[in-house]
């Protein structure tokens, strides 16, 4: 297991989190992930792994329809670091792109039929 660290674009955002090699993506193909287009990681992982530290009190959420995935995002730069999912509530997934020691656009990835859900 290695140690990950990501951050929004500014940095008031950032986590941590263990995981294997990060070797693939994901895609979704819902409302929202459609307009974010975010590489997102392929695993979950549970909350209590999650090391999240926020400054300047900037992490807000977006949430519709049902209200069970929970769509962060930096209030001051905009960008979209993790989300909790609507299957599995309590994990979360990240924004591949805020992990500044993966390629994004290097990695193979499935797209997620979530706009059938
Ligand atoms: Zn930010």
């Amino acid at each position: 297991m290695k140690i990950w660290h990501g951050k929004c674009h500014c940095g008031d955002v950032s986590f941590s989190f263990q995981a294997e090699g990060i070797t693939d993506g994901l895609r979704c193909n819902c409302s929202i992930c459609k307009r974010k287009g975010a590489l997102m990681s392929s695993f979950v992982v549970p909350i209590e792994d999650i090391s999240i530290d926020v400054v300047n009190d900037v992490l807000s959420v977006y949430q519709f329809d049902n209200g069970v995935a929970k769509h962060y995002f930096c209030k001051h730069c905009g960008i979209y670091p993790f989300h909790e999912t609507m299957r599995a509530p309590g994990n979360y997934r990240f924004n591949l792109g805020c992990i500044d020691e993966v390629d994004a656009f290097s990695l193979p990835f499935e797209v997620f039929d979530g706009a059938s859900l």
